[in-house]
């Protein structure tokens, strides 16, 4: 689809004064062809773009959404915040409620600290890490982004054991050559690694259900090996629950999968909309940071009264309305109707989901890591991606990202969708 005549006007203008007339890439639509559409209001389950068109949402701002868009108490939060002073700079109330409040849901971290994004908290993670272990080897998995970390923008080099390449320019080689890129869902390659260079690694960082590749999830005992082999080598484990943190359950996949790892990496969700990040885990190793220890980390915005009054209540109205139960009989609702269409098309698309997150790989292969990922039709895609919204339904523009859905989001919207989508298999 085309976008309307005042979102093509905008874009124009935007790529006068934004590099490719975006804040963050994927907006751009270069992945499905087109142009972005621009959005002049969101609430509930809608977007409304600038030309006033429609459509039932399904990126919820690529995760912090999960009540919907704009939610009367976040709003009402926000609200009584703002008057009382928008950032004081020095401690406020609000700071440790959301620290109590993670503390108590989040059953791996004993201490926190607050920043303002996803990428902050990854990178702060690994910091301190390092400075915990003195080590300096970084492991991560291909498929996993971490945010946009030089660290951490690293793809995997020619051979498992061998250090990573530069995922981006700008990034400097030594840099790749403190991080190793394994394949997910690979045990052997993992042992292989630390059986080598286990006592150089300080972190390994993993998306405990890889959600930024599509939504890749681990073999049974993937999980627990990561635990074992880290503790076993005095390795940091790093969760990064940036997407599924306060997502999947108050205590995100740790929670669900009984997994207790060193750090937790969080965002999204855990700001109700609003720029918020957090970083925590054991006492022992939190007490590292500045200024009880020598890992120095800051931030001027950090612990904002206004985004810790708004994700506190995005955080309590979850809890308050059971919302993950409500979110996985939604997503059990949605699974049922793409499940029964797929079959009814003779389609072998490979369907996935956990709760309220899903993915629909064009592939009728598994996927259990990038490689499976990759063999994805892209321009069926494509296709269906356009489709969906020209008729109403924004999916992300994408074939590896996740879809989101919110509470907001009624069992006829749900069933909308899924008439909407089986039409758009057909059309392919
Ligand atoms: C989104 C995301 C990040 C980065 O968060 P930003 O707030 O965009 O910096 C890091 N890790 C994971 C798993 C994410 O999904």
């Amino acid at each position: 689809m085309s976008s309307g005549p005042l979102s093509q006007k905008l874009f124009a203008t935007a790529k006068q004064y934004i590099p490719g007339g975006v804040n963050s890439p994927v907006r751009a639509f270069r992945n499905v062809g087109g142009e972005p559409f621009f959005v002049r209001r969101a609430k509930g389950s809608r977007i409304h773009d600038v030309d006033g068109r429609v459509m039932i949402d399904y990126v919820g701002t690529w995760g912090p959404a999960i009540l919907g868009h704009a939610p009367q108490v976040v709003l009402e939060a926000i609200h009584d915040a703002a008057k009382e002073g928008i950032s004081f700079g020095i401690p406020n109330p609000y700071e440790v409620d959301m620290a109590r409040t993670i503390c108590e849901w989040v059953p791996s971290v004993e201490k926190v600290r607050m920043v303002s994004s996803g990428t902050e908290a990854t990178m702060s993670a690994i910091r301190l890490a390092r400075g915990y272990t003195g080590r300096d080897l970084i492991v991560k998995f291909e498929g996993c982004y971490h945010g946009h970390v030089d660290s951490l923008l690293v793809a995997a080099g020619s051979g498992a054991l061998t250090h990573g390449n530069p995922d981006s320019a700008g990034v400097p080689r030594g840099f790749a050559d403190l991080t190793v890129v394994l394949p997910f869902n690979d045990p052997a390659a993992l042992e292989e690694l630390f059986e080598k260079r286990g006592g150089e690694i300080a972190a390994l960082i993993v998306e405990p259900y890889p959600a930024n590749a599509g939504l890749i999830l681990p073999k049974p005992g993937f999980l627990q090996l990561l635990r074992d082999i880290t503790a076993k080598h005095g390795t940091v484990l790093i969760f990064d629950e940036v997407m599924t943190g306060f997502r999947l359950a108050k205590g995100g996949v740790q929670e669900l999968e009984g997994i207790t790892p060193d750090l937790t990496c969080m965002g999204k969700v855990i700001g109700g909309g609003l720029p918020v990040g957090a970083f925590g885990g054991r006492a022992e190793i939190m007490n590292m940071l500045a200024p009880d220890g020598p890992v120095y980390q800051a931030g001027t915005l950090s612990g904002n009264p206004v985004a810790m009054a708004a994700g506190l209540a995005q955080l309590r109205e979850m809890d308050k309305q059971k919302g993950y139960d409500k979110l996985e009989e939604n997503g059990q609702l949605f699974e049922e109707v793409v499940l029964e269409t797929l079959t009814k098309k003779g389609l072998g698309y490979r369907w996935y989901r956990k709760g309220s997150m899903f993915c629909l790989f064009f592939t009728e292969r598994e996927v259990h890591d990038l490689h499976d990922a990759k063999t994805a039709d892209l321009a069926a895609f494509r296709k269906f991606f356009h489709y969906c919204l020209e008729h109403g339904v924004y999916f992300a523009p994408s074939q590896f990202e996740t879809g989101f859905m919110s509470l907001a989001h009624s069992p006829d919207d749900i069933l909308q969708t899924a008439e909407m989508a089986a039409a758009a298999l057909a059309s392919l």
